[in-house]
């Protein structure tokens, strides 16, 4: 059952200090036209694309930064048929649990999450619900939870029920927002109507995880948003979000991580 309730999360119980690390995790792959990924893009070239997460490790508790697939769904052939494969669509993930794998080989307790922060609401992003604990913080723009709820985002690439069904606590966040000292969420709709990237300041550089505000470096090199947007009419939204990520990217100290890269170095190791 959710519970939907307004209001910033920073300083919330169960995290304290700054973030100190990031570990990047990949948890699937996904076939993509590289015109998906990038405006004016080759529509038969495809991409083999990791589904990301990033955990951000304070020092006393940690962040979860979206969350790969639901592999319970995945796993079920009924499932699987109805929101994983069609067309030329197919989830590919690893044997066994590559979320569940990674909190623990970074020496992390589920007990010590302190949130779950989603990018959007699309299904290759909101699957790791399924291991967060009862109760857990779980933060959106409240632009996307109303896009959710208005049923748009359902006929494809939503599996409501990844959200809506999970025992959580739906934080609503109206724009760029703080959630915790050295976490910023930032507003970079366009892909969805409410999708959003991360700000992290880290002892010795800053990361923005652009998530799918830019799928691929080359949307940032190019200034080029992906090649779709899930609301027809929201192109200059993801034009003005990925002009807001390359302005960052330009900055000295700042990385900018593109959330679906196959080449880009953090996902690779
Ligand atoms: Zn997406």
């Amino acid at each position: 059952m959710e519970h939907v309730v307004d209001g910033t999360v920073a300083g919330g119980p169960g995290l304290a200090g700054r973030p100190r690390r990031l570990v990047p995790l990949v948890l699937g792959w996904e076939p993509i036209p590289e015109s998906i990924s990038l405006r004016g893009g080759d529509p038969s070239r495809f991409l083999l694309e990791p589904v990301t997460a990033v955990v951000v490790v304070f020092d006393h508790g940690w962040v979860l930064v979206d969350g790969g697939f639901n592999l319970d769904r995945v796993r079920d052939p009924e499932a699987r048929a109805a929101h994983y494969e069609y067309e030329s669509y197919t989830a590919v993930v690893p044997p066994g649990d590559a979320l569940a794998g990674g909190v623990a080989a970074a020496g992390l307790a589920w007990e010590d999450l302190a949130l779950c922060a989603l990018s959007h609401v699309h299904l290759d992003h909101t699957g790791g619900l399924r291991l967060v604990p009862a109760g857990t913080p779980v933060t959106m723009q409240r632009r996307e939870w109303d896009w959710l709820r208005s049923g748009i985002g359902r006929r494809e690439t939503v599996v409501v029920d990844d959200v809506l069904g999970a025992d959580v606590r739906v934080l609503l966040l109206d724009g760029d927002t703080e959630l915790a000292p050295g976490l910023t969420a930032l507003d970079t709709r366009g892909h969805t109507p409410g999708h959003q990237s991360f700000r992290v300041d880290l002892p010795d550089r800053t990361v923005v995880l652009a998530c799918d505000a830019a799928d691929l470096e080359r949307n940032l090199t190019e200034r080029t948003p992906c090649g779709w947007v899930g609301v027809s009419g929201d192109e200059a939204d993801a034009q003005r979000s990925i002009d807001r990520l390359a302005d960052l990217a330009d900055e000295p100290g700042t990385e900018v991580w593109p959330g679906h890269d196959p080449e880009w170095g953090p996902w690779r190791r």
